[in-house]
Formats: structure tokens, sequence, C-alpha cells
């Protein structure tokens, strides 16, 4: 097989690589083609309908394929059998797997992992610019969600693995050293158990089909510890998503066994982040009743600070404001819960009703459990914002869910939630993308789909 490309002599790189890309897509069809022709003659045929073997070729037949690389016309060879003459198409056992579809494997996975990535129609444009093959939108999105869903399932099976296993399953853990447990406890991991286990939990709305308010994604970051990340900056590592629309019960089931696939169930000690929605503490209650639970410092600075600002309005008091900044900001800084709601009590003016300060004080009472020293918790090493939970809604659920004109079913959007927490939770890691450029293994070229 050889290649040629006619360049013409003025041509720079970037107008000679779409030559080559066409070349080499064409050659690779034609390659496939080959390998088709390959397997008819790699063993003596056989009548598919009396088994007989006397027979000669007789024709051909088209076979479609959309291809990672575009799409593919193959010609399957036709046998007529001597006994019985009926024909068979030897190279028909080349696409049992399609199932009379026409996209291969390959194709199929590109397909889930843009449409996971973008909007369907987006995603098929992105496909064809890619790989040169043309796939409709409706493609992508019901490989997309066959996928999707069967990640959901994936999903939901490795938390009743860890949970509920099986007498058997439990055994296996046991022996082959992954768990240990005490009666009537739950499984954890027999590996020395980390220090820590951070969980840090958010939530993010979607517009939905089912439901008007929409529903709530809800997000749970997991880690054990922390690295350098490739820009540079220190990150959560070793670290887990987990993410569902399904309720708060569900949900926590799916969070206990994330934190104790990282061994983090039998960690040290355990800390949870949060802005402490009522679902949140009620999975922290159940799931892990040891945490030590931490409200994020910026909603509570937030509260405190629009507290102010309402119960002291206007440019004259601009100067009693910065002190009341100041005051209160080092009461809720220091942990002094209880001089802080004196503090902004006093703020009242009678008969005057303020709701940014009532809301203040409101959140404050709710919140007792999840407040205390930010300074002595800092200076120990605990995380007081819940910034990485807040970049995994954006990530996992607002830039592929969220967003005008986007309205989801419950089941479609878990689907494609599964496959975005998936993609997060491989291995695939971006520190060796570097390594990858200046030595390059072709040995070692990363899949489409991870999965
Ligand atoms: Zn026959």
């Amino acid at each position: 097989m050889s290649l040629t490309v006619d360049v013409p002599d003025d041509a720079d790189i970037d107008q000679i690589e779409p030559l080559v890309v066409a070349a080499g897509r064409q050659a690779m069809a034609q390659t496939l083609d080959l390998a088709c022709r390959m397997v008819e003659q790699a063993t003596p045929v056989t009548c598919a309908h009396c088994a007989g073997t006397r027979g000669a070729w007789d024709g051909g037949d088209p076979r479609v394929l959309s291809t990672s690389f575009g799409r593919v016309v193959l010609t399957r060879r036709r046998w007529r059998c001597h006994g019985c003459q009926r024909r068979s198409r030897p190279a028909d056992r080349l696409f049992g797997r399609l199932a009379g579809g026409t996209m291969t494997a390959a194709l199929r996975a590109a397909c889930v992992r843009v449409g996971s990535q973008e909007s369907f129609a987006p995603a098929a444009r992105t496909l064809w610019q890619v790989c040169g093959v043309r796939v409709s939108a409706e493609q992508v999105r019901r490989e997309t969600l066959a996928a999707g869903a069967a990640a959901v399932t994936r999903q939901a099976e490795q938390t009743r693995r860890v949970l509920y296993p099986t007498a058997r399953e439990w055994r296996a853990q046991v022996a082959a050293g992954v768990a240990r447990t005490r009666r009537g406890q739950r499984p954890v991991a027999a590996a020395a158990p980390p220090a820590r286990l951070l969980v840090e939990l958010d939530g993010g709305w979607v517009p939905c089909r089912e439901q008007a308010g929409g529903m709530e994604g809800k997000v749970a970051v997991l880690a054990t510890g922390r690295r350098t990340d490739w820009n540079g900056r220190t990150a959560l590592w070793p670290r887990r998503y987990v993410a569902s629309f399904a309720a708060a019960e569900e949900f926590g089931e799916q969070v206990y066994a994330g934190a104790a696939q990282l061994g983090g169930s039998a960690a040290g000690e355990q800390v949870v982040v949060s802005a402490g929605a009522g679902w949140i503490k009620h999975v922290v209650r159940t799931h892990f009743p040891r945490a030590l639970g931490i409200l994020d410092w910026s909603h509570l600075a937030r509260a405190v600070h629009k507290a102010i600002r309402a119960a002291r309005p206007g440019g004259q008091r601009r100067a009693q404001r910065r002190v009341l900044h100041q005051v209160l900001g080092a009461l809720a800084w220091t942990g002094q819960v209880d001089a802080l709601e004196q503090a902004l009590v006093g703020l009242r003016t009678p008969g005057e009703e303020v709701a940014a300060l009532d809301s203040a004080i409101r959140y404050l009472r709710n919140q007792r459990d999840w407040l205390g020293n930010y300074q002595a918790w800092q200076a120990r090493g605990y995380p007081i914002g819940s910034g990485a939970v807040e970049r995994g809604v954006e990530v996992v659920i607002n830039r592929r869910l969220a967003g005008r004109g986007r309205r989801w079913c419950r089941a479609n959007a878990d689907a494609v939630l599964a496959l975005r927490v998936e993609d997060l939770n491989s291995d695939w890691d971006p520190l060796r993308v570097e390594d990858l450029n200046s030595d390059w293994d072709h040995s070692q070229v990363p899949s489409l789909h991870s999965a």
C-alpha cells in the first residue's frame, strides 16, 4: 500500500496538513477493505446453510461503515455453495458486533466522549471536524445517553458492593485484603487508612422537563491528600467526584462508597466543608457522623457583611460600617459565635425590619454546629472554603447541563453526569501530557473514551 499526496509547490504546512489527512483517511479505508479481503481468504469457506465446503466466489455486496476516520464502503464477497446453491458472505462475521448498525466501537466511543462534553449538535460538528465523519446529533444523543445509562448502572453497582456486599463478595474482599470489618460494621479498606478525608458538598440547579423550578444536581469532592497540579497549583489528590440528581438518601450512599474507595471511611479524621444546605447535613449525619463540619467561610463572611450594609446603609455611615466589618469579621473568624450573634442583634433598630440582618441572625443559629474558629482551623491545615466542590459543580454540571434552552429529563441528566464523573475519576493525568508531547510513544496513545 502506498500513499500519494499532490502538494502544490507554494503550499505551506497548514495547507499540506489537510491534504495528508485526506490521503491518510483514504489509505485507512483501503486498509480496512484489504483486511476484509484477508478475512475472506484466511479460512476455507464453509456454507452457512448446509456446511458444505464446495463452492465458488460469486460477486460482492457493499457494506457501509462509519468509522473514527470517516465513512467507508467495504465490499463483502459472496460465495455460492455448490451443494445447496445458497449464498454466504464469510466477511459478515466481522460485523457481528455492530448488530446491523453502521458505527464502529471507536466512533461510538468518540460520540460518547464528545456528547458528554458539549451539546449534541455541536458535538456532531466536532466529530465531523476531527474524525471526518458525518454523524447526526440524534445519533450522538442516542450513543451518549445509552453509554451514560450504563455508567449510572455501573456506579450504582459499585455503591452496592461497598455498602451491601453479598456474603460471597464480602469473603472475596476480605481474602484479597481489600476490606476488613467487625460484626455489624460497614466494610472499610484494610490497607493503612489515610490520615484525613476531606469531603466537600454542594449542589447546582438544572432546568427540568418533569419538574417546575428545576432539579438539583448534587456533587461531592472527596480527597485524602494534595499534590502540585499541572498548572503549578496545589490540588486535592487522590480525589474522587461523586455526582447525581438522586435524592439525598441515595446520593449519600454514593458519597460514602466513594469515600470508602479512597480508604477515607477509615481515615483518622474526617472534615466536611460546605455551604450547609439541609440535605448536606443529612448526608453528613448519616454517613460521616464523626466528621468535623465546617461552614464555607465565604458564605458566612458574605452573610455578615450583607447584614452590616443593610443595617447601616448610606454614605455617611461608611466609617461606622468599616469598623463593624472589622469587629464582626474578627468575631466570626475566631469562632466567637455568641458575641457575633449579640453584635448582630445589637444592630437592630426598634420598629424597623431589616431582612438581610434577620436572615444573617437566622443563618448563624441554623449553622451553629458548623461554625467555629476558622483561624485555628486554617492553622491546622483544614480547608475553610468549599471552592473545590464549587468548581466541581461548574465542571460536572453547569458546563454541560445548565444554560439557556437546555431542559433535561432526570434519567438523561443522570446519564450525562455519570459519564462526566467517570471521566474526571479516570486515570488520565494532565501531568503526563507534556511527557507525551516530548517523547511520544505510539503504544501509549490514550483511547478516546476512558471507560
Ligand atoms: Zn450450502
